[in-house]
């Protein structure tokens, strides 16, 4: 008998399947022009020329390592487990998008493509590409609802100064799914001049296993620094999942470890539908953006309408590697509510000096609740996938502050 004693960490199988999720449902046109990534990308993975300089441009552009900080304060505070933060918060653009956004740029420029096209909700993932363009000598187009556009406008202010040129969406909801359905439209056209830059661990392969190798950079550092520190693995590791990039980005390094993995999801103001986004707390098998995941959706597979107060995290979808995970039960998934994400938010700000993304604010509530039932030998690492800044006027208008 063949014993199967496959690495987690290498997932897909070569058709982008994790377990039953993922693969590439797209219309034939857009078939050629994807496998071209995925066979440019699979030989830029193993060319030491192009590792390089990801790295290089990682290390003195983007400012990693980033560091992994004992939160000395919370942990007194609440009395159980140590709590460490993975400061993703601090890169360049403020979050970890930064990541995948030079790495994909990085291969956009080996294709000889001369432009970089994405979606954007909030306007992290357009920021972060716009940035990796700049710097990289690319043009950038971004497409965006136009009700983040309102929304989110210091991110299109700065995609604008970075020399994007920002493309308002008037479809459907005017939000996200309808950015991502936008771009892909003008991706079809363009495919021969233009690379589509996802933004998260979702879409057709090769984009989930392509973003989540350009993420797992934040758990092979923290791996490396929390045995440094104390000399063991951490019992538990959290983060938000929105697509699941910031999570999977961490989680990957240690999935074939005794490590305990918490993905949470934005629980909203509750479990009605268009009150929350978790994805895989409520959801179902379906196909979106051109993979099989697991799905928020109504009777005849259209997604349904979410929402969260983090809008990095209002998403019907999510990552395919993910519902593996979930169905495999090697992630443990949770969600947290809107409130308890702004006392979150408040908390670490008041307690740390470290204002966090609303989004990574998730990950910190259920840090907050699972510290003090354990023993204070044990150990958390919590993703802060970004910083806070772009939140503060929605908070302040929130609690009148
Ligand atoms: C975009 C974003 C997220 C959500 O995306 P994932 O792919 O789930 O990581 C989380 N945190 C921050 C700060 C973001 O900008």
């Amino acid at each position: 008998m063949k014993k199967n004693i496959k690495s987690l960490k290498n997932l897909p199988d070569e058709k982008g399947y994790y377990g039953s999720f993922g693969g590439r449902f797209v219309p034939p046109q857009l078939e050629k022009p994807l496998q071209e990534i995925e066979k440019e990308y699979l030989i830029a993975k193993k060319d030491p020329a192009f590792q390089k300089e990801y790295l290089d441009l990682l290390t003195n552009y983007a400012g990693r390592p980033s560091p992994l900080y004992f939160a000395k304060n919370l942990t007194k505070k609440l009395g159980g487990a140590k709590i460490y933060l993975k400061r993703e918060d601090l890169n360049h653009t403020g979050a970890h998008k930064i990541n995948h956004c030079i790495g994909e740029a990085l291969l956009a420029k080996r294709m000889g493509k001369t432009k970089l096209l994405a979606e954007t909700g909030a306007g992290q993932h357009g920021v972060a590409l716009a940035t990796a363009a700049a710097l990289l000598g690319l043009k950038c187009e971004i497409h965006m609802g136009s009700i983040d556009i309102v929304k989110q406008h210091p991110n299109v202010i700065r995609m604008k100064l970075l020399g994007a040129k920002v493309v308002e969406v008037n479809t459907g909801g005017k939000c996200l799914k309808d950015a991502v359905d936008s771009a892909f439209t003008k991706f079809m056209d363009e495919y021969q001049t233009t690379f589509f830059a996802i933004g998260s661990v979702v879409g057709p392969h090769p984009y989930p296993m392509m973003v989540r190798d350009f993420q797992s950079i934040v758990g092979k550092e923290a791996k490396e620094q929390i045995l440094k520190m104390e000399n063991r693995l951490p019992d538990y590791i959290i983060g938000c999942v929105g697509g699941g990039s910031n999570a999977i980005g961490l989680f990957n390094e240690f999935l074939d470890d005794p490590v305990k993995l918490i993905g949470v999801e934005p629980a909203g103001k509750g479990s009605a539908v268009g009150q929350h986004a978790a994805t895989i707390t409520y959801g179902s098998e379906g196909i979106i953006h051109g993979m099989k995941t697991i799905v928020l959706q109504d009777e005849k597979g259209q997604p349904n309408p979410v929402h969260s107060i983090a809008s990095g995290l209002d998403y019907p979808g999510v990552g395919p590697i993910h519902a593996y995970l979930k169905d495999i039960g090697r992630v443990n998934y949770t969600s947290v509510s809107d409130d308890e994400t702004i006392e979150a938010f408040l908390e670490l700000s008041k307690v740390e000096g470290i204002i966090p993304a609303l989004e990574s604010s998730h990950a910190v509530a259920e840090a907050i609740k699972l510290a003090p039932t354990l023993d204070k030998n044990k150990i958390i690492i919590v993703n802060l996938s970004g910083r806070g800044d772009k939140d503060i006027d929605y908070v302040a208008k929130l609690l009148k502050i």
